[in-house]
């Protein structure tokens, strides 16, 4: 028998082959949870199992982690993902992790229509498609869950240079909160988390100098570590939280 905050449960990660999806698959593998990661990028996803779950250390294996290639922003791909998991495992995913996201950054007078689109398809569309296709599994099954989404610190004060990005993430909060109002009473809980800046690949591509500046903002005067989100990822995950919903949690170092 497995042990863990969410032990015995089965758990979908989107933008599981990097950052913050990734550290979430480790830390819900470490608590007992069977793993389902899931990127656009398969070879990723395919390491994160192999090198980054509870599998990989030995420790707590249940040994029936997937990898998958999925476009979140794609309502084909979704299906036929929850088509997949329902057939190999008998039961949708009752722990879900809406962390794939992208940017495309640049000044408002700047940014074209092409990227504005592709950030909205995938950051907030692509969180729509997922949780609207799970939520309704779940309620068909009758199954309680926890639905966890990624959004940003940026969407709720705005960043110069991701009017895109900071509105895609604003409207997550809003999608989050609504969901969180109607599934409650299916004992389905919504929460988002609103990281601030997190040393993942994804910050890398932010400049010296801005990083720089963006020290002095940051109360704990560092960026954040992957795994600090993920421990409040498996704590909403969990029974720990069970009398949370609708909530939009800063993980931020105070920023
Ligand atoms: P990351 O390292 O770039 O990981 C994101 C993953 O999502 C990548 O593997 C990416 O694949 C994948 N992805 C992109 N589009 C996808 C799609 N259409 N379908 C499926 N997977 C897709 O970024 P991260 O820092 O871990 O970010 C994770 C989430 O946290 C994002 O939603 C991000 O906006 C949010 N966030 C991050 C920070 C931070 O400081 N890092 C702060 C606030 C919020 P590709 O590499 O191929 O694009």
């Amino acid at each position: 028998m497995t042990s863990g905050a969410v032990a015995g449960k089965l758990a979908l990660v989107t933008g599981a082959g990097s950052g913050l999806g990734r550290a979430a698959c480790q830390v819900l593998s470490r608590e007992g949870a069977t793993v389902i990661a899931a990127d656009r990028n398969y070879e990723a996803v395919q390491e994160t199992i192999r090198k980054h779950t509870a599998l990989a250390s030995g420790s707590n294996a249940i040994g029936d982690h997937t990898a998958v290639e999925l476009d979140v922003s794609n309502a084909k791909s979704v299906q036929s993902l929850l088509q997949m998991m329902i057939n190999q495992y008998k039961t949708p995913p009752t722990i879900v992790v809406n962390s794939a996201g992208i940017t495309r950054d640049n000044w408002l007078v700047k940014l074209s229509e092409e990227d504005y689109d592709s950030v909205l398809n995938v950051n907030l569309k692509g969180t729509f498609l997922v949780m609207q296709a799970f939520a309704r599994a779940m309620t068909e099954a009758e199954l309680p869950g926890s639905i966890i989404n990624i959004s940003s610190i940026v969407g709720k004060y705005g960043n110069m240079g991701q009017t895109n990005y900071a509105s895609s993430k604003a409207g997550v909060v809003a999608l989050t909160q609504s969901a969180a109002k109607e599934l409650g009473k299916f004992n389905i809980r919504v929460n988002a988390i609103l990281p601030g800046f997190i040393n993942t690949p994804m910050v890398k591509t932010v400049p010296e100098k801005v990083i720089g500046q963006l020290m002095k903002l940051i109360p704990l005067g560092r960026l954040g570590d992957p795994m600090e989100v993920a421990e409040v990822i498996a704590f909403l995950s969990s029974n720990k939280s069970s009398f949370i919903t609708g909530a939009a949690i800063d993980v931020s170092g105070g920023y």
